[in-house]
C-alpha cells in the first residue's frame, strides 16, 4: 500500500447543509495525518477542467456553521462519458492527487465507483444529501437540518391555518423517498402524511381529515412527499377540494429553502465524525466505499451496495405517526 500524500475533496450533486462541516473535517483530519488537500470546485466539473486549489486549515476556518458548500456543487454530464473521466484522471495525476473524498448522493457515488473500477483510483464517499435515501448509514449529512427547516415552516403555516380554519397541503422534498415527509410530519403533528413507501387510499386521507377537523381545531395539515403516489401537493389539493368543498384548501410547496440554512448541531457532528473517518479510512487502505454510521458504529459500504440497495423504511414510526395524528 503506497502512502497517501495528497487528497482531493469535492462536493457534487444536490447541495446539503453540513457539506462545509464535512469539508472542514476532511481538511483538518488530513492535516492530522500529514496529508495535503486540494479543494476541487464544482464537483466532477472541477476535475475535468482542472480547477483545484490547496485547502489549508485556515481556508476552512469559520465554515462549520455555514450552509451550502464553499467548493460549490454542479451536475456534470461530461463525467458520465469515458473521455470525461479519462481527462479527470489525467488532471488528478498532473496534480499528484493520490485519492479523493467525494461528498454527495448516489449519482456522485456512481461516478466515484467508475473511476475506482476503470483506473483503480482510491475514492471514499461521504453521504451528503437532505433526502436521507442512502443505504449504509442511518442518517445522511443535511437530512436533520432539512427536517428542522420543514418543521419550523409547518409550525408557522399551522398558525395561519388555525386562524382561518383552512386545510394546508404542504409539499416537501425527498425525491422518491419519504424520509423528510415522515419525520417532519410526525414532528409537526400533521393530520396526514403521504409518502411513496406506503400506499394511502383516498378514503384514508379523507377520514383522517374528517377526524382532524373538529370544533376545537377546524384546520388541518397534510404533508406530501414530492414523490408520493398522488404526485405533488397540487394533485392532493384537487382530491381534498372534491371532498371538502366548503373549506379553503391551500397549497404550500416549500422548495429549495429545505436545502439551505445553517446546519443543525446534529449534522455538524455527523459531518465532522464521518469526514474524519473518510480520511482515516483512506490511510488504512479503504477505497470504493461510502463511510456511514449505523447504530453509532462507523461502517464502510461498497459504492455498488450504497447505490443499489434501498435504506429500509421505518414502518413502525409511520404507524405511530398515524395513531398519534388521529
Ligand atoms: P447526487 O450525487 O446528489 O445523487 P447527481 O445524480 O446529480 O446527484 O450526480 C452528481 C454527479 O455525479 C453528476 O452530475 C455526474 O457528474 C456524476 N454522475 C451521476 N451519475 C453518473 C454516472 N452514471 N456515471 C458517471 N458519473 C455520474
Amino acid at each position: 500500500m503506497t502512502a497517501i500524500k495528497k487528497i482531493g475533496v469535492l462536493t457534487s450533486g444536490g447541495d446539503a447543509p453540513g457539506m462545509n462541516a464535512a469539508i472542514r473535517a476532511v481538511v483538518k483530519a488530513a492535516s492530522h495525518f500529514n496529508i495535503e488537500v486540494l479543494g476541487v470546485q464544482k464537483g466532477y466539473y472541477g476535475l475535468i477542467h482542472d480547477i483545484m486549489t490547496p485547502l489549508s486549515n485556515q481556508a476552512v476556518y469559520n465554515i462549520i456553521h455555514r450552509g451550502g458548500t464553499i467548493l460549490k456543487s454542479a451536475r456534470c454530464l461530461e463525467f458520465k462519458t469515458p473521455e470525461g473521466r479519462q481527462t479527470a484522471m489525467e488532471n488528478l495525476k498532473k496534480n499528484e492527487v493520490d485519492a479523493l473524498v467525494v461528498i454527495g448522493g448516489d449519482g456522485t457515488f456512481t461516478g466515484a465507483r467508475l473511476i475506482g473500477k476503470e483506473f483503480g483510483f482510491p475514492v471514499v464517499g461521504l453521504p451528503g444529501t437532505i433526502d436521507n435515501d442512502l443505504y449504509g448509514t442511518d442518517y445522511t449529512i443535511g437530512y436533520d437540518t432539512a427536517v428542522n427547516t420543514v418543521v419550523s415552516a409547518v409550525d408557522k403555516i399551522r398558525d395561519t391555518a388555525h386562524s382561518h380554519d383552512r386545510i394546508f397541503i404542504v409539499e416537501v422534498m425527498g425525491r422518491d423517498a419519504g424520509f423528510i415527509a415522515l419525520r417532519s410530519g410526525m414532528a409537526s403533528g400533521a393530520e396526514k402524511i403521504l409518502i411513496p413507501e406506503t400506499k394511502t387510499y383516498v378514503n384514508e386521507l379523507i377520514e383522517s381529515l374528517k377526524t382532524g377537523l373538529n370544533e376545537e381545531d377546524n384546520s388541518a395539515i397534510v404533508i406530501v412527499a414530492e414523490g408520493s403516489e398522488y404526485g405533488g401537493a397540487m394533485e392532493v389539493k384537487k382530491i381534498v377540494n372534491d371532498h371538502f368543498p366548503d373549506y379553503d384548501t391551500r397549497v404550500s410547496i416549500l422548495g429549495h429553502m429545505q436545502r439551505g440554512g445553517a446546519p443543525s448541531a446534529f449534522d455538524r457532528v455527523l459531518a465532522s465524525g464521518l469526514g474524519f473517518q473518510a480520511v482515516k479510512g483512506l490511510t488504512e487502505g479503504q477505497h470504493g466505499v461510502m463511510v456511514g454510521s449505523i447504530n453509532r458504529k462507523i461502517v464502510f459500504t461498497p459504492f455498488d451496495k450504497a447505490i443499489k440497495y434501498h435504506k429500509s423504511f421505518n414502518v413502525e414510526l409511520k404507524n405511530i405517526a398515524e395513531i398519534l395524528s388521529a
